[in-house]
């Protein structure tokens, strides 16, 4: 009988998935009690270091050995199956080709409303991972200024100054274009309002060549002066705080600037579906290896993925050759994902919150994020 469905399941595997096929079996604990589901567990999974790490035709990683620990606490074999993307993922869920899907799988309202999901294995959240170290060194100072100049931030500047040059230009001319002396040649609208534009706009500056002849005029241009001033001092912070940001991380400082930036993460994630909301042009791959080398090979001016993963990589492989931007933008929670409607969920949850309260938890969760 035991023949039989073993053979049934090997057949059904190498029909039914069209993933890498990897046997590790964590085996049943010795006085374990004895299960009420199905002794062999096909699982489904994703390469994402170091949740699941990959090496040499087996698996290991933070969710992995979170599960093996399950599996052998309730009695159960594991197969796993690895997946090419998120989307395969939940299709051998859905099309019950694997019985639990194991990773970095984040719950999320349109897969809850599908799936069924453990209770959470981990938090994580989304961040951004830009080329370089710290500085970037293929920043060019001349299309820095460049882009600086023709930026959103330039037109916002350049919106005041125009306020700031329209107001007291008025002013002095209302005021001026009496005086005989004055810096108003004549009384008439235009062409008198040119000369009061010229002498606001060069105030502004702090180039002045003239000041007004009208005792009101003169008052009010020295307060003029002082404005322009503040002015200039504040655009002149604004302009450096921009340029030093721009070396840094190519213009990326948070989630608001990657509009119309490209950048990478995998296909069907999570983070796919949020930059792609922030406008920017995403660029969707399997494996996350291929953002990485994307990114490496200036394709893409940044990777956005969970940001556990990407920390791993930028503290080990990618040291000194990337960075991170900001703090995670979007808060979610990773759990073990089954069929709806699966009755192994409630044993899982039971075998893993009993992970967390006798501290098997904090050894696995040490083991891959702690700082050794
Ligand atoms: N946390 C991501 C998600 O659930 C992982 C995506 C992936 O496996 O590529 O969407």
């Amino acid at each position: 009988m035991l023949i039989w469905r073993r053979l049934l399941l090997i057949v059904t595997i190498l029909l039914g998935a069209p993933h890498a096929v990897l046997s590790q079996e964590s085996a049943p604990a010795p006085n374990a009690a004895q299960p009420s589901g199905p002794r062999d567990l096909r699982i489904v999974t994703r390469v994402l270091p170091p949740l699941v790490v990959e090496r040499e035709g087996s698996v290991s990683g933070f969710s992995i050995e979170l599960w093996n620990e399950i599996a052998s606490r309730l009695g159960v074999r594991s197969q796993y199956q690895i997946a090419p993307d998120i989307g395969s993922l939940l299709a051998s869920v859905r099309g019950a080709k694997a019985d639990v899907g194991v990773g970095a799988i984040s719950v999320t309202s349109v897969r809850e409303a599908e799936f069924d999901f453990s209770q959470p294995i981990m938090s994580a959240g989304l961040q951004i991972m830009v080329r370089g170290q710290g500085k970037d060194s293929s920043s060019n100072p001349l299309s820095d200024l460049f882009s600086l100049l023709f930026s959103w931030t330039s037109l916002a500047w350049l919106s005041i100054a125009a306020m700031l040059i329209l107001v007291p230009a008025h002013v002095v001319w209302l005021l001026e274009r009496r005086h005989p002396e004055g810096i108003i040649p004549t009384q008439r609208y235009i062409p008198g309002i040119y000369y009061a534009l010229y002498w606001a706009a060069g105030t502004l500056a702090t180039q002045a060549e003239n000041a007004p002849k009208n005792w009101l005029a003169r008052i009010f241009a020295v307060l003029w002066m002082f404005t322009g001033l503040v002015f200039v001092a504040l655009y002149t912070a604004q302009l450096a705080a921009t340029l030093t940001v721009q070396q840094i991380s190519g213009g990326i400082n948070g989630p608001e600037d990657l509009a119309g930036k490209r950048v990478a993460t995998t296909r069907g994630s999570t983070a796919a579906t949020a930059v792609r909301g922030l406008q920017a042009q995403v660029v969707e791959v399997g494996s996350l290896r291929e953002a990485y080398d994307a990114l490496r090979q200036k394709d893409v001016d940044a990777v956005v993925f969970d940001s556990p993963v990407l920390l791993y990589y930028a503290a080990n492989e990618g040291k000194g050759q990337v960075s991170m931007v900001g703090a995670p933008f979007r808060r979610e929670d990773y759990g073990f994902l089954f069929a709806r409607g699966n009755p192994l969920r409630s044993e899982v949850n039971v075998a893993l919150l009993k992970l967390r309260e006798d501290g098997t938890y904090a050894r696995i969760y040490d083991r891959w994020f702690g700082t050794k």
